[in-house]
């Protein structure tokens, strides 16, 4: 706690937004010392890109203000929690490039002390346990325009709900049978003030506390307890809970009061979620597209899960770089799916060495080329890094091309390769077409012997084409896999937006270099996109440009 509180570095993002304001505030005014944030995922699901901009925000803040950020697992719901799904967050918010230290907490780690705070509330007066049906409540409750009805149980002696509190730990009562609730009050016009349910009874074995509890505290009630417990000075999440902010900052008052909780307490702040075009990030529809077998596994490359990130080629580095230039603020935005995209292509571009790969191909020879003679032609790995070096690609008679590099006839504004016409090789040497022979399914042609690439005079040759090549005996084949955009449209609702051409598989023609390619190894594979490697094959991760622009 005594690191000093400290102004941004100059080499930190200067992009100043509301929660920095607060942030530089309560630091000026030594309302805190140091902040301290969290990312509180459920474990009951895998993560997504919406996720990966809390964690940006919370782990981006602590660092840029000599603070610490925790990891806290909200594991609350005994039901839909999974081990699984605790590892997969560790290791996608390491992967993400952030870290915790020793701040990894689990919720469940307070269920004592909730219940503690809970027979609290209830000997001063600000709970009492409720024995309405599910049915009674609910009407009771009032709506968004109409108060609620105090329920007859609200009389309860604090003594009386003590012991019906102990009896509901105890195990004596059936699931729903009671409730714990937060006496405030039922008329509010905030639905979250009218005594809000704090504890229910549900006999379901927690996948760290097993079969200890029979009674589980809500979120509305955990969630703030499990802040202030951890000493978080700055509580963000997203804009729904707005409304539970009172709740929030009841909560945790009468609990200060009470002697339970030190001050300061944490303070709640609300920003808007982020929503992508083209992708859906609601839970239950992304288990959807798992279960009915539309993707291949959470992790599927198409995925918006950050699993699915990673395998796709994306890059922490990136996210980290969309997080920041989408910022944050209070109004709902959406956020056009190509930004995302930019910041991959714009991370990619500065760390990718540049390959040849041929995708579709077809011969081209090359009938005035010597057989059996070959050449290596000397070939930058990064056109603006000179310090990354060069390679060697050899070149034959015979090369593999892109199909859609020859026309027959050319369309209106063709420059590739058409009989007559003249393009370069790149890296090559320039070569005239003459022709194409079904037979043997080959592109011909033939070359300039004094226009190969960097040779004196090899500039006098002005051509419009610039087509890559593999070297057809030197070549080797892999799989290739062309990702699209899994929905087709800009806000999709469901499986029926789903595009139909997001993963296309086809077996490519690879230079010699990319033999040695290691897994999660990114290259660009010129004129097609930015790739990435596992042991079955190269993904793409991004074309080069957008395909998507209107
Ligand atoms: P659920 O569907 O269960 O509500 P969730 O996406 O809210 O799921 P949590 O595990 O509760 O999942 O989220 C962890 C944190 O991530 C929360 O602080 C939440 O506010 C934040 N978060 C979730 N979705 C987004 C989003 N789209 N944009 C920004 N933050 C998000
Ligand atoms: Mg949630």
């Amino acid at each position: 706690m005594s690191t000093p509180a400290r102004k941004p570095a100059k080499n930190e993002p200067s992009t100043s937004n509301f929660i920095r304001q607060i942030v530089e505030a309560d630091l000026a005014s030594n309302k805190h010392a140091k902040i301290r944030t969290r990312f509180p995922p459920e474990p009951n699901g895998y993560l997504h890109f919406g996720h990966a901009k809390s964690i940006c925000l919370n782990f981006g803040l602590a660092q840029a203000y000599g603070g610490a950020c925790n990891l806290r697992f909200d594991d609350t719901n005994p039901e839909k929690e999974e081990q699984e799904y605790v590892d997969s967050i560790i290791d996608t918010v390491q992967w993400l490039g952030f870290h915790w230290g020793s701040n990894l907490h689990f919720a469940s780690d307070y269920f004592d002390f909730m219940y503690k705070a809970a027979e609290y509330l209830v000997t001063s007066g600000h709970a009492y346990v409720d024995s309405q049906s599910a049915e009674e409540m609910r009407a009771s409750r009032g709506t968004l325009t109409s108060g609620g009805g105090d329920s007859q149980y609200r009389s309860r002696t604090p003594e009386e709900n003590l012991r019906l509190l102990r009896e509901m730990r105890d195990g004596k009562h059936p699931d729903g049978s009671h409730v714990l609730r937060a006496k405030i009050d039922m008329a509010s016009p905030n639905i979250n003030m009218r005594d809000p349910t704090i504890y229910r009874i549900k006999r379901a074995t927690h996948h760290r506390t097993a079969d200890k509890w029979c009674i589980y505290p809500m979120y509305a009630y955990a969630h703030p307890i499990e802040d202030a417990v951890e000493k978080v000075t700055h509580s963000l999440c997203t804009l729904e809970f707005e409304d539970q902010r009172p709740f929030y900052d009841w909560l945790l008052e009468r609990l200060a009061e009470g002697g339970l909780l030190e001050r300061p307490l944490p303070q709640q702040i609300e920003f808007a979620r982020l929503n992508l075009t083209y992708v859906l990030l609601s839970k239950r529809k992304l288990i959807q597209l798992v279960e009915e077998g539309h993707v291949d596994g959470w992790d599927d490359p198409r995925m918006p899960t950050l699993a699915g990130a990673r395998r796709r080629g994306y890059t922490p580095e990136g996210f980290r770089r969309f997080a920041e230039r989408i910022g944050v603020s209070k109004a709902h935005q959406m956020i056009d799916f190509s930004i995302l995209e930019d910041c991959m292509r714009e991370h990619l571009n500065e760390i990718a060495p540049r390959r040849m790969a041929v995708l579709d191909p077809v011969k081209l020879v090359i009938e005035n080329y010597p057989e059996g003679r070959q050449e290596l032609m000397d070939v930058p790995n990064h056109p603006q890094k000179p310090d990354w070096g060069r390679r060697q690609v050899p070149f034959s008679r015979e090369l593999w091309i892109e199909r859609e590099d020859f026309q027959d006839p050319p369309s209106k504004g063709y420059f590739r390769l058409f009989p007559g016409n003249n393009v370069r090789l790149r890296y090559g040497y320039v070569v005239k077409c003459t022709g194409y022979d079904k037979a043997t399914d080959a592109v011909r042609c033939t070359y300039y012997e004094d226009s190969k690439s960097g040779t004196p005079g090899a500039d006098k040759y002005k051509v419009k084409g610039n087509v890559h090549w593999v070297s057809v005996k030197h070549a080797h084949a892999a799989e290739v896999r062309l990702y699209d955009r899994l929905f087709k449209i800009e806000h999709p609702e469901g499986i029926e937006d789903l595009n139909p051409e997001s993963k296309k598989v086809t077996t490519a023609q690879l230079e010699p270099a990319l033999k040695d390619t290691l897994p999660e190894e990114r290259l660009q594979f010129e004129r097609h996109g930015y790739f990435v490697y596992d042991q079955s094959g190269f993904g793409r991760t991004v074309t080069l440009r957008d395909s998507w622009a209107k």
